[in-house]
């Protein structure tokens, strides 16, 4: 086969562009870069862990032929999963809080997923999203929990392809990665890369309000306050992904900030983007305004904006929340 010519649907996740944010490159001097996962066959970041969980489970032979996949999730992995499923010929079965938007619950349903909506609690709660599909999978024959927080092959797939990908893409000029974390498989994976290659690499978690991972990494104590529109990062606890992993500092985006640079990344960069980019990018331009001009910052850009229509992008929407556009 032609080197040009992809085998299939899961041939084509990965390897996606790094795009240099020409306005808050300018605006601060600074090289701001993020990584273009959206652009991955199944519209995010998330379809490298799905990729890597699967491939990890048949390798190890507890995923067979006709097997069933199960997850819980706040959308992207599940569509991933579903995805790949479809690809391999599996059955997948997601549970999603029903707080999730709209978009991706009907994106699983049309990929075929078997859905299953549950009340958000938290996760000290057994009915939890999280702690139920692992049970759901228990009990199902020839299944797999892939279970994205605590399973390493999450991680592994950042550390082997997204953080590879864009060292070689800056040639390794890069002084600062920062990324908001969900499981934090890419923020971990890419972190350990980045310091292995060179530990001057400054790494910086990015967090939404009500979560608790800034607190955490300033003061020790994991105390979230306030909350956000935000959708599939934040947390309250230290997943197995997140747990080794390199964290030289933590910085807090509110939701106005995180509206405000999505509109500019939409009207100045061409950019339709989900609602974790804008916590992502506004870290990236906090902290160059930290480091100064003159230095590389990367970071990801999650997912699209359609994912988001009816809400983040819905001004009618934002006002409910207290927030505009400007
Ligand atoms: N942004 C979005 C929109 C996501 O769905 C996720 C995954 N839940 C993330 C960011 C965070 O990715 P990770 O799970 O690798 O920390």
């Amino acid at each position: 086969m032609s080197m040009d010519i992809k085998n299939g649907f899961v041939a084509t996740v990965g390897n996606t562009p790094l795009i240099r944010l020409n306005s808050f490159s300018d605006e601060t001097g600074c090289e701001i870069l993020g990584k273009a996962e959206f652009l991955n066959p199944g519209g995010s970041v998330k379809d490298r862990a799905a990729l890597y969980i699967i491939e990890d489970a048949e390798r190890k032979g507890l995923l067979k032929p006709g097997g069933t996949v199960v997850e819980g999730t706040a959308g992207n992995t599940g569509i991933g999963l579903a995805h790949i499923c479809n690809a391999k010929g599996y059955k997948c079965l997601i549970i999603i809080p029903e707080t999730q938007s709209q978009e991706k619950i009907d994106t699983l349903k049309t990929l075929g997923a078997e859905v299953r909506l549950v009340p958000a609690v938290p996760y000290s709660n057994p009915n939890n999203y999280v702690k139920l599909s692992g049970r759901v999978a228990a009990e199902l024959d020839n299944a797999i929990w892939a279970n994205q927080f605590e399973n390493l092959a999450n991680r592994q797939a950042h550390y082997e392809t997204t953080a590879a990908e864009i060292w070689s893409q800056t040639e390794g000029k890069v002084d600062a990665w920062v990324a908001a974390t969900g499981t934090g498989g890419t923020y971990a994976g890419v972190s350990m890369y980045f310091k292995e290659q060179n530990p001057n690499v400054r790494c910086v978690v990015a967090d939404p309000l009500g979560s608790g991972l800034y607190s955490y990494v300033k003061t020790g104590e994991i105390k979230p306050v306030g909350n956000s529109i935000t959708e599939g990062i934040g947390n309250s606890r230290i997943t197995g992904n997140m747990e080794g992993a390199p964290i030289d500092d933590a910085i807090q985006i509110d939701d106005q900030e995180c509206i405000r640079v999505i509109y500019q990344l939409l009207n100045k960069e061409g950019l339709f983007m989900g609602g974790s980019v804008g916590i992502n990018v506004g870290a990236a331009i906090a902290l160059a305004k930290q480091m100064g001009p003159g230095h590389t910052i990367v970071t990801v850009l999650c997912d699209g904006g359609a994912r988001y229509q009816s809400r983040i992008y819905n001004p009618e929407w934002l006002a409910t929340k207290g927030l505009t556009p400007s």
